[in-house]
């Protein structure tokens, strides 16, 4: 679902975070709380920016290769089940078909997917799915995630989550083998394909 307007309301946000502050508690016209509410709805119109955002790959450039790999794209992200961050690394594989992306784009892609209410398997999907909606002939997906509502609640595991999506030429065992080894030791496994 994506929402068309330019920003969020801010003021509406803003209020209704104050109401949060006074059902947990809190006064929120004490001197360190009074300018929460309009912050958390200035915050809230960045973090969440991918709701309003296009990715834009559709600027690319002519040239060709037979695999493209942006390794280490920084994303943050907000969980959908408790809105508390999960943030981390993605890795982007792909096979183009005549036009290859700038990392740009690639970066803007992933924050367009990132920058809203997700899971993170979902997450890794959408970029898959993007990418071959550009008409790639495969890509690849990986994230790794670290996640707060993990680490501050619940059972507390410090574990990282890993997701993987792969999709056309890519959902071949070998080529996806051959992928996954340079993305995790770039150095050793570097050939061409
Ligand atoms: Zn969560």
């Amino acid at each position: 679902m994506q929402n068309k307007e330019k920003t969020i309301n801010k003021k509406k946000v803003a209020k209704l975070i104050r109401q949060l502050l006074i059902e947990l508690g809190e006064n929120p016209d004490r001197e360190g709380l009074i300018g929460t509410p309009v912050r958390m709805a200035d915050m809230y119109e960045e973090i969440f920016a991918g709701y309003r955002m296009d990715a834009e790959l559709d600027v690319t450039f002519s040239e060709d290769a037979d695999m493209i790999i942006a390794r280490d794209i920084q994303f943050y992200s907000m969980c959908e089940h408790h809105m508390l961050p999960f943030y981390g690394k993605i890795h982007v594989a792909y096979i183009p078909a005549g036009k290859v992306f700038g990392v740009s784009k690639l970066v803007r892609l992933v924050e367009k997917h990132s920058r809203r209410l997700q899971i993170q398997e979902r997450l890794t999907k959408q970029i898959a799915d993007e990418l071959m909606r550009m008409g790639v002939k495969g890509a690849l997906v990986l994230a790794e995630g670290e996640h707060l509502c993990m680490k501050m609640r619940g059972v507390r595991n410090n574990s990282s989550i890993m997701t993987v999506a792969y999709r056309g030429i890519m959902e071949q065992k070998d080529i996806r083998e051959h992928i996954l080894a340079i993305i995790q030791n770039p150095k050793a496994e570097f050939k061409s394909v």
